[in-house]
Protein backbone atom coordinates (compact mmCIF):
# COMPACT_ATOMS: atom_id res chain seq x y z
CA UNK A 1 0.00 0.00 0.00
CA UNK A 2 1.41 3.62 -0.70
CA UNK A 3 2.69 5.03 1.83
CA UNK A 4 2.14 2.10 4.43
CA UNK A 5 4.77 2.83 6.61
CA UNK A 6 4.88 6.49 6.63
CA UNK A 7 1.30 6.68 7.49
CA UNK A 8 2.32 4.33 10.52
CA UNK A 9 4.76 6.39 11.56
CA UNK A 10 2.76 9.57 11.38
CA UNK A 11 -0.32 8.20 13.33
CA UNK A 12 1.98 7.37 16.40
CA UNK A 13 3.62 10.35 16.81
CA UNK A 14 0.11 12.35 17.07
CA UNK A 15 -0.88 9.34 19.71
CA UNK A 16 0.27 10.91 22.54
CA UNK A 17 -1.22 14.21 21.60
CA UNK A 18 -4.84 12.59 22.03
CA UNK A 19 -6.36 13.95 24.99
CA UNK A 20 -5.12 16.48 25.90
CA UNK A 21 -6.80 19.51 26.91
CA UNK A 22 -4.15 22.48 25.68
CA UNK A 23 -0.79 22.01 23.76
CA UNK A 24 2.38 23.31 25.13
CA UNK A 25 5.20 23.97 22.73
CA UNK A 26 6.54 21.23 24.15
CA UNK A 27 3.74 18.95 23.09
CA UNK A 28 4.41 20.12 19.77
CA UNK A 29 7.85 19.50 19.44
CA UNK A 30 7.89 16.15 20.78
CA UNK A 31 5.11 15.30 17.67
CA UNK A 32 6.89 16.79 15.53
CA UNK A 33 10.46 15.15 16.18
CA UNK A 34 8.24 11.82 15.75
CA UNK A 35 7.08 13.33 12.79
CA UNK A 36 10.20 14.22 10.90
CA UNK A 37 11.81 11.54 11.84
CA UNK A 38 9.39 9.50 10.28
CA UNK A 39 9.62 12.17 7.57
CA UNK A 40 13.30 11.14 6.92
CA UNK A 41 12.75 7.44 7.41
CA UNK A 42 10.33 7.45 4.12
CA UNK A 43 13.42 8.60 2.33
CA UNK A 44 11.99 12.82 1.96
CA UNK A 45 14.45 14.72 1.24
CA UNK A 46 16.54 16.27 4.41
CA UNK A 47 15.64 19.88 3.53
CA UNK A 48 12.67 19.57 2.61
CA UNK A 49 11.63 17.61 5.45
CA UNK A 50 13.04 20.55 7.64
CA UNK A 51 11.13 22.99 6.40
CA UNK A 52 8.16 20.72 6.47
CA UNK A 53 8.87 20.68 10.37
CA UNK A 54 8.98 23.92 10.66
CA UNK A 55 6.06 25.52 8.65
CA UNK A 56 4.11 22.76 10.68
CA UNK A 57 5.61 23.76 14.40
CA UNK A 58 4.80 27.67 13.11
CA UNK A 59 1.26 27.17 12.34
CA UNK A 60 0.76 25.15 15.64
CA UNK A 61 2.18 27.51 17.71
CA UNK A 62 0.21 30.14 16.78
CA UNK A 63 -2.97 28.28 18.04
CA UNK A 64 -4.60 28.31 15.13
CA UNK A 65 -8.34 27.45 15.56
CA UNK A 66 -10.25 25.17 13.57
CA UNK A 67 -14.64 25.43 14.69
CA UNK A 68 -14.83 22.52 17.20
CA UNK A 69 -11.40 20.56 16.45
CA UNK A 70 -9.51 19.29 19.45
CA UNK A 71 -5.70 20.14 19.54
CA UNK A 72 -4.14 16.76 18.16
CA UNK A 73 -6.73 17.50 15.61
CA UNK A 74 -5.76 20.67 14.71
CA UNK A 75 -2.16 20.09 14.77
CA UNK A 76 -3.11 16.74 12.45
CA UNK A 77 -5.71 19.02 10.59
CA UNK A 78 -2.24 21.35 9.94
CA UNK A 79 -0.11 18.46 8.81
CA UNK A 80 -2.74 17.41 6.38
CA UNK A 81 -2.32 20.72 4.59
CA UNK A 82 1.21 21.17 4.51
CA UNK A 83 1.67 17.06 2.85
CA UNK A 84 -1.17 18.54 0.84
CA UNK A 85 1.09 21.05 -0.13
CA UNK A 86 4.14 19.32 -0.02
CA UNK A 87 2.68 16.86 -2.82
CA UNK A 88 1.94 19.76 -4.99
CA UNK A 89 -0.88 21.36 -3.49
CA UNK A 90 -4.29 21.68 -6.14
CA UNK A 91 -4.52 19.29 -8.38
CA UNK A 92 -2.58 19.63 -11.88
CA UNK A 93 -4.40 17.77 -15.05
CA UNK A 94 -2.48 17.09 -18.44
CA UNK A 95 -3.44 19.45 -20.65
CA UNK A 96 -5.50 18.27 -24.07
CA UNK A 97 -6.35 20.81 -26.41
CA UNK A 98 -9.61 21.31 -27.06
CA UNK A 99 -9.43 21.79 -30.78
CA UNK A 100 -6.33 20.03 -32.58
CA UNK A 101 -4.30 17.31 -31.39
CA UNK A 102 -1.89 17.03 -28.55
CA UNK A 103 1.17 15.72 -28.56
CA UNK A 104 2.06 14.07 -25.34
CA UNK A 105 5.69 13.01 -25.04
CA UNK A 106 6.73 10.04 -22.25
CA UNK A 107 10.46 10.43 -21.11
CA UNK A 108 12.61 8.65 -18.37
CA UNK A 109 14.50 5.98 -17.16
CA UNK A 110 14.54 1.99 -18.17
CA UNK A 111 12.25 0.23 -16.07
CA UNK A 112 10.62 3.29 -15.02
CA UNK A 113 7.52 1.82 -15.97
CA UNK A 114 7.37 4.49 -19.80
CA UNK A 115 5.92 1.61 -22.15
CA UNK A 116 3.38 0.54 -19.47
CA UNK A 117 2.55 4.10 -19.00
CA UNK A 118 1.72 5.06 -22.48
CA UNK A 119 -0.44 1.95 -22.81
CA UNK A 120 -2.48 3.06 -19.39
CA UNK A 121 -2.41 6.71 -20.42
CA UNK A 122 -4.04 5.43 -23.97
CA UNK A 123 -6.42 3.90 -22.23
CA UNK A 124 -7.58 6.24 -19.52
CA UNK A 125 -7.87 9.15 -22.48
CA UNK A 126 -9.82 6.83 -24.19
CA UNK A 127 -12.32 6.28 -21.68
CA UNK A 128 -12.66 10.08 -21.68
CA UNK A 129 -13.86 9.72 -24.89
CA UNK A 130 -10.54 10.93 -26.71
CA UNK A 131 -8.88 9.12 -29.78
CA UNK A 132 -5.22 8.21 -28.74
CA UNK A 133 -2.77 7.00 -30.97
CA UNK A 134 0.23 4.98 -29.36
CA UNK A 135 4.15 5.76 -31.49
CA UNK A 136 7.07 3.76 -30.56
CA UNK A 137 9.75 6.00 -30.68
CA UNK A 138 12.21 3.68 -28.76
CA UNK A 139 14.47 2.32 -32.19
CA UNK A 140 17.40 0.72 -29.34
CA UNK A 141 15.32 -2.17 -27.95
CA UNK A 142 13.69 -4.03 -30.54
CA UNK A 143 11.61 -5.58 -28.03
CA UNK A 144 9.74 -2.00 -26.64
CA UNK A 145 8.03 -1.61 -30.09
CA UNK A 146 6.59 -4.85 -29.89
CA UNK A 147 5.96 -4.67 -26.20
CA UNK A 148 3.65 -1.67 -26.96
CA UNK A 149 2.22 -3.05 -29.73
CA UNK A 150 0.66 -5.52 -27.55
CA UNK A 151 -0.43 -3.12 -25.31
CA UNK A 152 -2.02 -1.21 -28.11
CA UNK A 153 -3.71 -4.09 -28.82
CA UNK A 154 -4.60 -4.84 -25.88
CA UNK A 155 -6.42 -1.65 -25.29
CA UNK A 156 -7.82 -1.22 -28.74
CA UNK A 157 -5.55 1.79 -29.85
CA UNK A 158 -3.58 2.05 -32.60
CA UNK A 159 0.51 1.64 -32.85
CA UNK A 160 2.51 3.70 -35.33
CA UNK A 161 6.22 2.22 -35.44
CA UNK A 162 8.65 2.24 -38.16
CA UNK A 163 10.41 -0.79 -37.60
CA UNK A 164 13.37 -0.82 -39.71
CA UNK A 165 14.07 2.71 -38.99
CA UNK A 166 16.83 4.37 -36.71
CA UNK A 167 15.97 7.46 -36.87
CA UNK A 168 13.96 8.29 -33.19
CA UNK A 169 13.26 12.17 -34.33
CA UNK A 170 11.67 11.31 -37.80
CA UNK A 171 9.91 8.51 -36.27
CA UNK A 172 8.08 10.76 -33.86
CA UNK A 173 7.14 13.43 -36.51
CA UNK A 174 6.27 10.71 -38.99
CA UNK A 175 4.08 9.69 -35.99
CA UNK A 176 2.71 13.12 -35.39
CA UNK A 177 1.92 13.52 -39.06
CA UNK A 178 -0.03 10.54 -38.96
CA UNK A 179 -2.06 10.96 -35.97
CA UNK A 180 -2.80 14.41 -38.12
CA UNK A 181 -3.76 12.29 -41.23
CA UNK A 182 -6.08 9.71 -39.15
CA UNK A 183 -7.79 12.44 -37.22
CA UNK A 184 -6.77 11.58 -33.89
CA UNK A 185 -6.57 13.77 -30.92
CA UNK A 186 -3.86 12.45 -28.79
CA UNK A 187 -0.47 11.01 -29.65
CA UNK A 188 1.25 9.42 -27.15
CA UNK A 189 5.19 9.61 -28.37
CA UNK A 190 6.92 6.14 -25.83
CA UNK A 191 10.55 7.49 -26.17
CA UNK A 192 13.95 5.62 -25.50
CA UNK A 193 14.96 5.28 -21.86
CA UNK A 194 18.30 4.37 -20.28
CA UNK A 195 19.75 2.93 -17.37
CA UNK A 196 21.58 6.20 -16.34
CA UNK A 197 21.03 9.30 -17.35
CA UNK A 198 23.58 10.41 -20.66
CA UNK A 199 24.19 13.48 -22.68
CA UNK A 200 23.30 11.13 -26.06
CA UNK A 201 20.25 10.58 -24.76
CA UNK A 202 18.91 13.86 -23.71
CA UNK A 203 20.06 15.31 -27.22
CA UNK A 204 17.81 13.10 -29.01
CA UNK A 205 15.21 13.48 -26.83
CA UNK A 206 15.71 17.92 -26.82
CA UNK A 207 15.42 17.49 -30.89
CA UNK A 208 12.32 15.65 -30.76
CA UNK A 209 11.51 18.20 -28.30
CA UNK A 210 12.43 20.96 -30.73
CA UNK A 211 10.36 19.23 -33.81
CA UNK A 212 7.12 17.89 -32.61
CA UNK A 213 6.54 20.86 -30.03
CA UNK A 214 4.96 18.59 -27.71
CA UNK A 215 2.10 19.60 -25.49
CA UNK A 216 3.40 17.79 -22.09
CA UNK A 217 6.40 16.35 -21.45
CA UNK A 218 6.01 13.68 -18.76
CA UNK A 219 8.90 12.03 -17.27
CA UNK A 220 8.06 8.67 -15.82
CA UNK A 221 9.62 7.77 -12.12
CA UNK A 222 9.63 4.89 -10.42
CA UNK A 223 8.52 5.88 -7.18
CA UNK A 224 10.39 2.85 -4.96
CA UNK A 225 13.79 5.16 -6.22
CA UNK A 226 12.88 7.26 -3.59
CA UNK A 227 15.44 10.06 -3.67
CA UNK A 228 17.02 8.57 -7.36
CA UNK A 229 13.55 9.40 -8.38
CA UNK A 230 13.68 12.95 -7.70
CA UNK A 231 17.53 13.17 -9.16
CA UNK A 232 16.46 11.96 -11.91
CA UNK A 233 13.51 14.46 -12.27
CA UNK A 234 16.00 17.34 -11.78
CA UNK A 235 18.04 16.16 -14.36
CA UNK A 236 15.52 15.60 -16.92
CA UNK A 237 14.44 18.75 -15.91
CA UNK A 238 17.10 20.69 -16.32
CA UNK A 239 18.17 19.23 -19.55
CA UNK A 240 15.13 18.81 -20.92
CA UNK A 241 12.39 20.78 -19.55
CA UNK A 242 9.76 18.39 -18.50
CA UNK A 243 5.72 19.53 -17.90
CA UNK A 244 5.21 17.20 -14.79
CA UNK A 245 5.89 14.01 -13.39
CA UNK A 246 4.09 10.27 -13.65
CA UNK A 247 4.82 8.77 -10.62
CA UNK A 248 4.74 4.50 -11.45
CA UNK A 249 4.49 1.58 -9.15
CA UNK A 250 3.03 3.96 -6.05
CA UNK A 251 1.91 0.15 -4.65
CA UNK A 252 4.67 -1.39 -4.04
CA UNK A 253 6.18 1.92 -2.09
CA UNK A 254 5.65 2.00 1.53
CA UNK A 255 7.71 4.49 2.04
CA UNK A 256 6.26 7.28 -0.29
CA UNK A 257 9.70 9.72 -0.19
CA UNK A 258 10.10 10.55 -3.64
CA UNK A 259 6.12 11.62 -3.93
CA UNK A 260 6.63 13.98 -1.23
CA UNK A 261 10.01 15.50 -2.48
CA UNK A 262 9.41 16.09 -6.56
CA UNK A 263 7.62 18.92 -6.34
CA UNK A 264 9.60 20.81 -4.10
CA UNK A 265 12.89 20.16 -5.49
CA UNK A 266 11.59 20.46 -8.94
CA UNK A 267 8.96 22.68 -9.22
CA UNK A 268 6.96 20.45 -10.96
CA UNK A 269 4.03 18.80 -10.36
CA UNK A 270 3.25 14.73 -10.22
CA UNK A 271 -0.05 14.81 -13.04
CA UNK A 272 -0.57 10.62 -12.83
CA UNK A 273 0.31 7.91 -10.56
CA UNK A 274 0.60 4.35 -11.06
CA UNK A 275 -1.10 1.99 -8.57
CA UNK A 276 -1.11 -1.43 -9.90
CA UNK A 277 0.25 -3.40 -13.17
CA UNK A 278 -3.15 -3.61 -14.87
CA UNK A 279 -3.90 -1.51 -17.76
CA UNK A 280 -7.52 -1.00 -16.79
CA UNK A 281 -7.11 1.18 -13.66
CA UNK A 282 -3.83 0.88 -12.80
CA UNK A 283 -3.21 4.34 -13.27
CA UNK A 284 -5.25 7.54 -11.73
CA UNK A 285 -5.14 11.10 -11.60
CA UNK A 286 -3.07 12.33 -8.87
CA UNK A 287 -4.83 15.05 -6.01
CA UNK A 288 -2.47 16.29 -3.23
CA UNK A 289 -5.34 16.47 -1.02
CA UNK A 290 -6.98 13.31 -1.06
CA UNK A 291 -3.28 11.23 -0.70
CA UNK A 292 -2.60 13.49 2.33
CA UNK A 293 -5.61 12.30 3.63
CA UNK A 294 -5.01 8.84 3.06
CA UNK A 295 -1.30 8.92 4.09
CA UNK A 296 -2.21 10.06 7.95
CA UNK A 297 -5.56 7.34 7.80
CA UNK A 298 -8.46 9.63 7.39
CA UNK A 299 -9.73 7.97 4.60
CA UNK A 300 -9.84 8.99 0.35
CA UNK A 301 -13.57 8.68 0.27
CA UNK A 302 -13.74 10.80 -2.84
CA UNK A 303 -11.36 8.55 -4.94
CA UNK A 304 -13.43 5.65 -3.25
CA UNK A 305 -16.34 7.25 -4.44
CA UNK A 306 -14.89 7.80 -8.28
CA UNK A 307 -14.27 3.98 -8.16
CA UNK A 308 -17.15 2.85 -6.88
CA UNK A 309 -19.03 4.98 -9.24
CA UNK A 310 -17.58 3.31 -11.79
CA UNK A 311 -18.51 -0.81 -10.48
CA UNK A 312 -21.50 0.01 -8.26
CA UNK A 313 -25.05 0.69 -8.49
CA UNK A 314 -25.56 4.20 -6.56
CA UNK A 315 -28.61 2.79 -5.27
CA UNK A 316 -27.72 -0.28 -3.51
CA UNK A 317 -24.57 1.80 -1.73
CA UNK A 318 -27.11 3.96 -0.10
CA UNK A 319 -29.19 1.17 0.84
CA UNK A 320 -25.85 -1.07 2.35
CA UNK A 321 -24.44 2.13 3.84
CA UNK A 322 -28.13 2.88 5.66
CA UNK A 323 -28.19 -0.75 6.68
CA UNK A 324 -24.55 -0.82 8.10
CA UNK A 325 -25.06 2.70 10.17
CA UNK A 326 -28.05 0.91 11.57
CA UNK A 327 -25.84 -1.89 12.68
CA UNK A 328 -27.85 -4.78 10.35
CA UNK A 329 -25.07 -5.89 9.38
CA UNK A 330 -25.49 -9.52 8.35
CA UNK A 331 -23.02 -12.48 6.95
CA UNK A 332 -25.14 -11.40 3.84
CA UNK A 333 -24.47 -7.88 3.74
CA UNK A 334 -21.01 -8.90 4.30
CA UNK A 335 -20.34 -11.34 1.91
CA UNK A 336 -21.89 -8.93 -0.82
CA UNK A 337 -19.27 -6.08 0.09
CA UNK A 338 -16.75 -8.33 -0.29
CA UNK A 339 -17.85 -9.01 -3.79
CA UNK A 340 -18.13 -5.63 -4.16
CA UNK A 341 -15.35 -4.51 -3.04
CA UNK A 342 -13.94 -7.10 -5.44
CA UNK A 343 -14.88 -5.47 -8.52
CA UNK A 344 -13.10 -2.08 -7.03
CA UNK A 345 -9.84 -3.51 -7.20
CA UNK A 346 -7.50 -5.36 -5.14
CA UNK A 347 -9.14 -4.99 -0.84
CA UNK A 348 -5.49 -4.23 0.00
CA UNK A 349 -5.82 -1.18 -2.25
CA UNK A 350 -9.18 -0.25 -0.95
CA UNK A 351 -8.65 -0.48 2.48
CA UNK A 352 -6.63 2.52 2.48
CA UNK A 353 -9.28 4.79 1.02
CA UNK A 354 -11.71 4.27 4.48
CA UNK A 355 -11.35 6.38 7.00
CA UNK A 356 -9.25 4.93 10.78
CA UNK A 357 -8.82 1.40 8.43
CA UNK A 358 -5.20 1.70 8.91
CA UNK A 359 -4.92 0.88 12.43
CA UNK A 360 -6.87 -2.34 11.75
CA UNK A 361 -4.70 -3.03 8.83
CA UNK A 362 -2.98 -5.84 10.55
CA UNK A 363 -5.97 -7.68 11.67
CA UNK A 364 -7.56 -7.24 7.80
CA UNK A 365 -4.25 -8.29 6.35
CA UNK A 366 -4.85 -11.65 7.57
CA UNK A 367 -7.62 -12.34 5.20
CA UNK A 368 -6.44 -13.18 1.87
CA UNK A 369 -9.61 -11.43 0.09
CA UNK A 370 -7.92 -11.58 -3.39
CA UNK A 371 -7.23 -15.51 -3.13
CA UNK A 372 -8.50 -19.10 -2.20
CA UNK A 373 -9.74 -17.75 1.18
CA UNK A 374 -12.29 -15.22 -0.60
CA UNK A 375 -13.63 -18.77 -2.49
CA UNK A 376 -13.49 -20.48 1.07
CA UNK A 377 -15.41 -17.83 2.38
CA UNK A 378 -18.10 -17.62 0.29
CA UNK A 379 -18.98 -21.33 0.32
CA UNK A 380 -18.91 -21.22 4.23
CA UNK A 381 -21.71 -18.44 4.13
CA UNK A 382 -23.32 -20.11 0.83
CA UNK A 383 -23.51 -23.61 3.44
CA UNK A 384 -25.62 -21.21 6.37
CA UNK A 385 -29.20 -20.89 6.23
CA UNK A 386 -30.55 -17.79 6.07
CA UNK A 387 -31.25 -17.11 9.90
CA UNK A 388 -27.59 -18.41 10.86
CA UNK A 389 -26.21 -15.52 8.63
CA UNK A 390 -28.15 -13.26 10.15
CA UNK A 391 -27.21 -14.26 13.65
CA UNK A 392 -24.51 -16.17 13.54
CA UNK A 393 -24.45 -15.73 17.60
CA UNK A 394 -26.14 -18.94 17.41
CA UNK A 395 -24.06 -20.75 15.41
CA UNK A 396 -23.42 -23.75 17.83
CA UNK A 397 -20.71 -26.85 17.29
CA UNK A 398 -22.99 -29.12 15.58
CA UNK A 399 -24.13 -26.03 13.36
CA UNK A 400 -20.50 -25.32 12.59
CA UNK A 401 -19.71 -28.88 11.93
CA UNK A 402 -23.02 -29.17 9.25
CA UNK A 403 -21.61 -25.68 7.47
CA UNK A 404 -17.81 -27.49 7.81
CA UNK A 405 -18.93 -30.49 5.47
CA UNK A 406 -21.37 -28.75 3.57
CA UNK A 407 -18.85 -26.71 2.62
CA UNK A 408 -15.84 -29.11 2.11
CA UNK A 409 -13.92 -26.65 5.17
CA UNK A 410 -13.06 -27.35 8.16
CA UNK A 411 -14.37 -26.32 11.41
CA UNK A 412 -11.39 -23.89 12.13
CA UNK A 413 -12.16 -22.17 9.23
CA UNK A 414 -15.63 -21.80 9.88
CA UNK A 415 -14.81 -20.46 13.81
CA UNK A 416 -12.51 -17.67 11.71
CA UNK A 417 -14.75 -16.56 9.79
CA UNK A 418 -17.43 -16.27 12.50
CA UNK A 419 -14.48 -13.92 14.20
CA UNK A 420 -13.12 -12.01 11.71
CA UNK A 421 -16.78 -11.08 10.98
CA UNK A 422 -17.47 -10.29 14.86
CA UNK A 423 -14.55 -8.33 14.49
CA UNK A 424 -15.18 -6.55 12.05
CA UNK A 425 -18.69 -6.14 13.16
CA UNK A 426 -17.42 -4.14 15.99
CA UNK A 427 -15.20 -2.05 14.32
CA UNK A 428 -17.93 -1.08 11.98
CA UNK A 429 -19.67 -0.13 14.96
CA UNK A 430 -16.87 1.96 16.44
CA UNK A 431 -16.72 3.78 13.33
CA UNK A 432 -19.83 4.38 13.16
CA UNK A 433 -19.94 6.13 16.75
CA UNK A 434 -16.68 7.87 15.78
CA UNK A 435 -14.20 7.26 18.48
CA UNK A 436 -11.13 7.75 16.50
CA UNK A 437 -12.42 9.78 13.32
CA UNK A 438 -13.41 13.30 13.68
CA UNK A 439 -15.34 13.92 10.46
CA UNK A 440 -14.65 17.50 10.06
CA UNK A 441 -11.57 16.10 9.46
CA UNK A 442 -12.77 14.33 6.15
CA UNK A 443 -13.53 17.14 4.17
CA UNK A 444 -10.85 18.27 2.27
CA UNK A 445 -11.84 21.78 2.24
P1 LIG B 1 9.97 1.02 -19.28
O1 LIG B 1 11.31 0.37 -19.47
O2 LIG B 1 10.09 2.32 -18.58
O3 LIG B 1 9.18 1.12 -20.52
O4 LIG B 1 9.19 0.09 -18.24
P2 LIG B 1 8.01 -0.94 -18.46
O5 LIG B 1 6.80 -0.25 -18.93
O6 LIG B 1 8.50 -2.09 -19.28
O7 LIG B 1 7.73 -1.39 -16.96
C1 LIG B 1 8.65 -2.06 -16.15
C2 LIG B 1 7.91 -2.94 -15.15
O8 LIG B 1 7.21 -2.15 -14.21
C3 LIG B 1 6.86 -3.83 -15.78
O9 LIG B 1 6.94 -5.10 -15.20
C4 LIG B 1 5.54 -3.16 -15.42
O10 LIG B 1 4.47 -4.07 -15.35
C5 LIG B 1 5.88 -2.57 -14.09
N1 LIG B 1 5.02 -1.41 -13.73
C6 LIG B 1 4.85 -0.27 -14.41
N2 LIG B 1 4.02 0.59 -13.76
C7 LIG B 1 3.65 -0.05 -12.61
C8 LIG B 1 2.83 0.32 -11.49
O11 LIG B 1 2.26 1.42 -11.39
N3 LIG B 1 2.68 -0.60 -10.50
C9 LIG B 1 3.32 -1.82 -10.56
N4 LIG B 1 3.15 -2.65 -9.53
N5 LIG B 1 4.12 -2.17 -11.58
C10 LIG B 1 4.27 -1.31 -12.59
Amino acid sequence: MPFENLGDRLRNAFKDLRGKGKLSADDIDNALREVRKSLLEADVNFKVAKKFIADVREKALGEEVFGSLKPDQTVIKIVRDELTALLGGTQTKITLSSTGLTVIMLVGLQGAGKTTTAGKLALMLKKKGKNPMLAACDVYRPAAIKQLQVLGEQVKVPVYAEEDSHEPVEIARHAVDEARRLGRDVVILDTAGRLTIDEALMEELRQIKSKVHPHEILLVLDSMTGQDAVTTAKAFDDSLGIDGTILTKLDGDARGGAALSIKAVTGKPIKLIGVSEKLDGGLEEFYPNRMASRILDLGDLETLIDKAKTVVDEEEMKDAAQRLSKGEFSLDDFLHQLHQIKKLGSFQSILGLIPGMGQYKEALKQIDFDGKEMKHLEAIIYSMTPEERRKPEILNGSRRKRIADGSGTRIQDVNRLVKQFKEMKKQMKRMRNGKRINPSLLGNG
